[in-house]
């Protein structure tokens, strides 16, 4: 069983630093027992986070999941869900978490998410995430693809400060959340969950898993490329990686990334390659 540790949300409540993204899952009848299997092989090796949103494959994801976890104890897990733009407002955010719920099978999230901004105002998406919580129907809200600007509006909105995490894309290649998103939520004590932490296996950024920095520190571990993408995510305590993938191998793989520990030396020559940035850089996405 792995070890994996977890980063306290601002209320105390512990969250694995690790768990397993879910875009694209559940969208295919031929790949459904593969992708079960990995779903599987997670939780059997100890992941108990799982991520997933009501966009994916239009809640073929959640169902997904909904049938992984079927046997396992429901409240050693957590589960985290996103809620579209459009149906962040009333009523439909209550019609959203309902239809999530059903496909999941369980009866709360851990964790609800605005999956991103969109037209309704935040303080209506706050007043109702805030309303769910208090109702027992999920446990904590947040917010995914908000940059410093964003949170700072957030906060500014009656209960916006109850926002327990800030879902964004980070990775090796993509390191702008760096220079203020995560400084700004370091010091209100919000976890970061990146998403896309292994690049899409490389490809979001050309030449990342091949090059020259990464291949060798990840020969100085023993590791394979992707993995010293996972243990760069996960050397900030405050950062939760959610990785996807449809295979075990992959799972087990990606699980074991948890061990590795990048020495001083590992970072300077990964920054050798993909530098900090040293000025402001706009929130990338996919
Ligand atoms: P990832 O960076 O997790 O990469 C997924 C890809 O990597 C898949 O093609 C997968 O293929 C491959 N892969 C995974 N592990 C391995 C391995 N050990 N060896 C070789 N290939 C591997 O991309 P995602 O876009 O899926 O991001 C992760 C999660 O973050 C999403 O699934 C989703 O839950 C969340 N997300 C949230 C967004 C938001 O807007 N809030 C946006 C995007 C993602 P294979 O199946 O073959 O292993």
């Amino acid at each position: 069983m792995a070890f994996i540790a977890t980063v306290s949300l601002a209320d105390g409540t512990p969250m694995p630093r690790f768990g397993m993204g879910t875009w694209y899952l559940g969208e295919s009848a031929h790949a459904h027992d593969r992708e079960l299997a990995a779903l599987r092989a997670g939780l059997d090796a100890g992941v108990r986070l799982i991520d997933t949103a009501e966009m994916y494959g239009s809640g073929a994801a959640e169902r997904l999941v909904g049938e992984a976890i079927r046997g396992y104890n429901r409240e050693e897990l957590f589960l985290v869900s996103k809620v579209y733009p459009h149906n962040a407002g009333r009523p439909e955010i209550f019609e959203s978490v309902e239809a999530s719920l059903e496909r999941l099978g369980t009866d709360y999230l851990d964790m609800y998410l605005l999956h991103w901004r969109g037209a309704v105002p935040l303080s209506e998406t706050v007043e109702c995430m805030e309303e769910l919580v208090e109702d027992g129907v999920i446990r904590h809200w947040g917010v995914s693809n908000f940059d410093a600007d964003d949170l700072e509006e957030l906060y500014g909105v009656f209960c916006g400060d109850h926002c327990a995490v800030n879902q964004d894309l980070y990775h090796l290649g993509s390191r702008g959340v760096e220079y203020e998103i995560l400084p700004w939520m370091r010091s209100a004590g919000m976890p970061l969950m990146a998403y896309c932490p292994l690049a899409q296996a490389g490809d979001l950024r050309r030449g990342l898993v091949s090059d020259p920095a990464v291949v060798e520190v990840a020969h100085r571990h023993g590791a394979s490329p992707l993995q010293i993408l996972l243990a760069f995510v996960l050397r900030d305590p405050m950062v939760v990686a959610i990785p996807r993938s449809g295979d075990a191998a992959h799972v087990l793989e990606n699980i074991a990334a948890c061990d590795i520990e990048l020495s001083g030396d590992d970072l300077s020559l990964l920054s050798s390659s993909f530098p900090a940035p040293a000025h402001p850089v706009p929130l990338d996405i996919v």
